[in-house]
C-alpha cells in the first residue's frame, strides 16, 4: 500500500497533544525544543514592540507553543495510523459521500488560519472506510502548514491509497483569514479547490452527481 504523504517535518521540538491537553497547561517534560519555542514566541512579541513581561503576556509563549504544537499535529501523522481497523470488506458499489466536514487549517504563507468544509464521496471496489474515519484523515493533513489546493488533493490521494476505489472526489470551501483580515480584505471571498480521481475524473455523471449531492439542501 503506498501512500503519497507529505514528508514529515524535521524537528524535534514539537510533541503531539492529547485531545484534552490545556492549551493553558503545563509543557511536555524534557522537551528542549518546546523551550527553544517559547523564547521564540517571546522574542516575536518584543519585536512587535510589547512588553513580554507584562501580565497578561507572561503565559502567552507557552500558549503558544501548545497551540501550535497541536495545530501541526499532523506532521507526527500517518495515514494507516488514522484509519486503524476501519477498512472493511463490502461489495456496496454505489457512492459513499460525507459532507459538511469541518475543517480548520493553517495557510503556509502567511501562517494564518484557513477554515470551511471538505465533502468527500468515493465508489467502492470491494472495501469502505469507516464513515468517521473521514473526517479524521481530513484533520490529519489540516493540521499542517497547508494551500488549500495540496490540502484538497493529499485528502484525496490518501483515500485512493487506502481503498483503491473506482473514483474518489473531494470538494474544499473554505475562508482564508490572510485575505479576509489582511491583502484584499475582502469578508466573504472564499476559495473553492477540487480533486477528482478515477471514475469522478473521468465520468461527467458520477461528478455531476456528486457536485448535485454538496449542493443539496440538508435533508435531515
Ligand atoms: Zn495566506
Amino acid at each position: 500500500m503506498t501512500v503519497p504523504i507529505q514528508p514529515a517535518a524535521p524537528g524535534p521540538w514539537l510533541y503531539t497533544p492529547s485531545a484534552d491537553d490545556d492549551d493553558d497547561g503545563g509543557r511536555c517534560a524534557n522537551d528542549a525544543g518546546a523551550v527553544e519555542y517559547e523564547k521564540l514566541v517571546r522574542r516575536q512579541l518584543e519585536l512587535l514592540g510589547e512588553d513580554a513581561e507584562r501580565e497578561g503576556l507572561l503565559r502567552t509563549p507557552l500558549r503558544v507553543t501548545n497551540s501550535m504544537a497541536f495545530l501541526t499535529q499532523g506532521y507526527r501523522m500517518r495515514v494507516e495510523d488514522v484509519v486503524g481497523e476501519g477498512i472493511f470488506q463490502e461489495d456496496h458499489q454505489n457512492m459513499v459521500m460525507v459532507r459538511d466536514i469541518e475543517l480548520y487549517s493553517l495557510c503556509e504563507h502567511h501562517m494564518l488560519p484557513f477554515f470551511g468544509k471538505a465533502h468527500i464521496a468515493y465508489i467502492p471496489n470491494g472495501k469502505i472506510v469507516g464513515l468517521s474515519k473521514l473526517p479524521r484523515i481530513v484533520d490529519m493533513f489540516a493540521r499542517r502548514f497547508q494551500v488549500q489546493e495540496r490540502l484538497t488533493s493529499e485528502i484525496a490521494h490518501a483515500i485512493k491509497g487506502i481503498l483503491n476505489p473506482l473514483g474518489v472526489g473531494v470538494v474544499i470551501e473554505a475562508y482564508h483569514l490572510c485575505m479576509m483580515m489582511r491583502g484584499v480584505q475582502k469578508q466573504n471571498s472564499y476559495a473553492i479547490t477540487s480533486a477528482m480521481l478515477g471514475e469522478f475524473h473521468s465520468d461527467e455523471k458520477t461528478r455531476a452527481e456528486f457536485m448535485q449531492l454538496i449542493r443539496n439542501p440538508r435533508a435531515l
